[in-house]
């Protein structure tokens, strides 16, 4: 039996990106046997280490639930929580805070471009991967599923559990990154060569889940291509193309027929996104008029993990040396 821990940043509207690289494997994983137990976490913890507006971020929380929950996430098998719902998080967070060093910490490549960009730095921006550590290794978790731009502060909660483990006694189970396929990194629509991203600055390379179809149509429209002028696989030179190609066979999941020329690809591309978005959208309005329920599900979400980070959290305490 395998546990999976999946983390998603309430920062703003979640995109296609977010959708066909983590999303729905984590839906997929609830079909296979070997995977059990699995939890889906809205990291609203994480989004305070940026400048925040705080009845924004509680609205951003409960829409990333929602979307989770009409993409298919199905609480009976995922636990849906909210990191800051369960106290424990922060309670380990310390604990390992106690384990890691400034310097390790302040090597942090996100850490380093996120506090370069100028403005106040929080002092939580520096120990965010430290908290990431406390997320996994509070649920005894197994399997992290991690893009690039996560697999340093992987790295990190492997290394914390581990010289944890070492110094105080088997405590953590240590976990492992499994990488997704490398056609799962959708990438930027005006920008090709950066990954789509919640925190882009431009809205137009990205295809929001909850982006209205004449806007999805209009943003594939405009999408980069280049002048070679033949629809074909090639990262390296045709990033652009390639992108289109990648979202197409992740939308169908069939590798796409041949296809002529950049409009029928665009017109192929807006097609099958619109199919994969409308019962996303159509679910998402069914949900949005019971808030409530969406609120219960997280309670029970928290009420399930609990039991279990309590007595993670209870025998890092005693190994590092607190009472009970
Ligand atoms: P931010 O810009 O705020 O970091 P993000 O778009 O990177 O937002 P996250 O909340 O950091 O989104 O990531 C949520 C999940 O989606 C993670 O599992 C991450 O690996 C995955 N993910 C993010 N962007 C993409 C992408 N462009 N393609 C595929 N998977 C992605
Ligand atoms: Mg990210």
């Amino acid at each position: 039996m395998t546990r999976r821990l999946t983390g998603f940043q309430p920062t703003g509207n979640l995109h296609l990106g977010n959708l066909l690289g983590a999303m729905r494997p984590l839906v997929a994983a609830q079909d296979d046997p070997a995977t059990t137990d699995s939890i889906a976490m809205i990291a609203d913890l994480h989004a305070l280490t940026v400048e925040h507006d705080p009845a924004r971020l509680r609205a951003n929380t409960v829409e990333v639930a929602t979307l989770l929950l009409a993409a298919g996430v199905d609480p009976a098998r995922t636990a849906l929580i909210a990191n800051s719902q369960v106290p424990e998080h922060a309670e380990l967070h310390y604990l390992l805070e106690c384990a890691a060093g400034f310097g390790e910490a302040a090597r942090m490549i996100q850490f380093k471009e996120k506090s370069a960009c100028g403005g106040p730095v929080r002092l939580s921006l520096l120990t965010y991967p430290v908290l990431m550590a406390s997320d996994i290794l509070v649920h005894d978790t197994d399997h992290v599923p991690v893009g690039d731009d996560q697999s340093q502060h992987l790295e990190l909660a492997r290394t914390l559990a581990t010289r944890f483990n070492g110094r105080y006694g088997e405590t953590f189970a240590v976990p492992e990154a499994i990488r997704p396929d490398a056609a799962e990194r959708i990438m930027d629509l005006a920008d090709p060569t950066r990954k789509m991203s919640k925190s882009s600055p431009n809205p137009a390379g990205r295809i929001g889940l909850l982006d209205p179809p004449d806007v999805i149509r209009r943003k594939v429209a405009r999408a980069v291509t280049d002048t070679v002028g033949v629809v074909r696989h090639d990262r390296e030179n045709q990033p652009g193309v390639t992108n289109l190609l990648e979202i197409l066979r992740a939308c169908t999941g069939a590798q796409p027929r041949t296809l002529t020329s950049y409009g029928e690809l665009k017109r192929e591309v807006t097609d099958a996104i619109e199919a994969v978005l409308t019962p996303i959208r159509a679910r998402f309005a069914e949900l949005s008029e019971d808030p409530g329920h969406v609120r219960k599900i997280l309670a029970d979400g928290r009420a399930r993990v609990r039991p279990r980070a309590e007595e993670t959290v209870r025998r890092a305490r005693a190994a590092i040396g607190l009472l009970d």
